[in-house]
């Protein structure tokens, strides 16, 4: 049994989601006290929720705590079954979150399987759909095992409403540990805009923005293919591709925020991210990490990823993994690039 203080370190959802996804994956059972106990709104939320019940079900774990609220919880995994699963969040809850949950134990299932998700698919605080298929997708890849995600319809917070597939397959043997030092060579760079259900001028002043700030061109700026039922929403995203990776960064719009404030924000990421000659940034570090746990202790070779910054965030999810994997990990920061170097135990 693992048992963990869900409100040590980042003290957030990640400790529950990491934890389930673990549990799952190796067999071992998991105690969990504290759930976001210093949050606003402590314990589970709906999207938690949907999260234990996503790895209860593809594991066939007894659940013990699994209510709106609670803080404690206890799940004790039974064999993942690889298959076709449905997981929904009624509410804008993010389901790209119930994914990330299910993915790890799924990756290391005996067959392939694929997920069909309802819910939110561009929420903050949770990664996008497109983070995952350009930035974090073609990085299960290149552990020998394949990811394939198809969008078939955004949702937004307040309406939620999206739908998104995922087609996971496990590599043919052991997952192949890899090292992301660099990003390499710079390929290309272009924003889009996702707002259904706003005004023209909302998109087209956030791409102008951002198009001015960044030197970038009209060829660069793109209005987003989201259809107006699939409003109202506001997500501003820019892909820079790398040789070697692909980074993926978004600012999302609220009511209190104009367009130009939505589009500095991000220019604001997208500069810190350049000034940095790390691999990933800090979003795509806490879930490599993951991934590179798990390929450490399948492939029993140490392997290490550069990123501009180590959150909070990242420390504790490193955290959490070293509980139920027998890896460790070592951090080096400094300034502007840092190490996080994982070894089998
Ligand atoms: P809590 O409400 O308890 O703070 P939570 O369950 O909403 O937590 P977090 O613990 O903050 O979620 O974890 C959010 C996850 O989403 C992390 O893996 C983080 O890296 C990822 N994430 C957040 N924003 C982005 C983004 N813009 N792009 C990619 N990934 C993101």
């Amino acid at each position: 049994m693992v048992d963990l203080d869900g409100s040590l370190g980042e003290g957030g959802g990640q400790i529950l989601r990491t934890s389930l996804a673990l549990s799952a994956a190796t067999g071992q059972p998991l105690s969990i006290e504290k759930i976001r106990a210093g949050r606003a709104k402590p314990g589970l939320m709906r999207q938690h929720l949907a999260c234990v019940n996503a790895a209860a079900e593809i594991s066939g774990a007894k659940v013990e705590g699994a209510q709106l609220g609670s803080q404690s919880l206890r799940f004790a995994p039974g064999p993942v079954r690889a298959g076709e699963y449905r997981f929904s969040i009624a509410s804008a809850g993010s389901c790209m979150l119930v994914l990330q949950t299910v993915l790890p134990p799924l990756l290391l299932a005996g067959a392939a399987s694929r997920v069909h998700l309802s819910g939110g698919t561009h929420n903050p605080m949770a990664p996008p759909f497109h983070f995952l298929e350009r930035a974090f997708a073609p990085l299960v890849r290149r552990l020998g095992a394949d990811l394939q995600l198809t969008l078939r319809r955004c949702g937004f917070y307040p309406a939620g409403g999206g739908e998104a597939e995922a087609t996971i397959v496990p590599a043919a043997g052991a997952l192949q540990p890899f090292d992301l030092m660099a990003r390499g060579e710079h390929r290309s760079s272009h924003a889009e805009c996702l707002a259904p259900g706003l005004p023209r001028h909302v998109p087209t002043r956030e791409l102008d923005t951002l198009g001015g700030a960044m030197g970038w061109s009209s060829e660069q700026l793109r209005f987003g293919t989201a259809r107006q039922n699939e409003g109202p929403g506001n997500a501003l995203l820019a892909t820079l591709a790398y040789e070697h990776v692909t980074e993926v960064f978004t600012a999302f719009g609220e009511k209190s925020l104009s367009a130009e404030q939505v589009a500095h924000g991000l220019v604001k990421e997208l500069r810190e991210f350049q000034k940095s000659e790390a691999a990933v940034g800090p979003h795509l570090a806490d879930q490599l990490a993951l991934l590179l746990a798990l390929a450490a202790w399948q492939g029993k070779k140490a392997c290490a990823f550069t990123c501009s910054e180590v959150t909070e965030h990242t420390r504790t999810n490193c955290a959490v993994i070293e509980r139920f994997l027998p890896v460790r990990f070592a951090i080096d920061e400094s300034r502007q690039i840092c190490t996080v170097r994982v070894s089998p135990a």
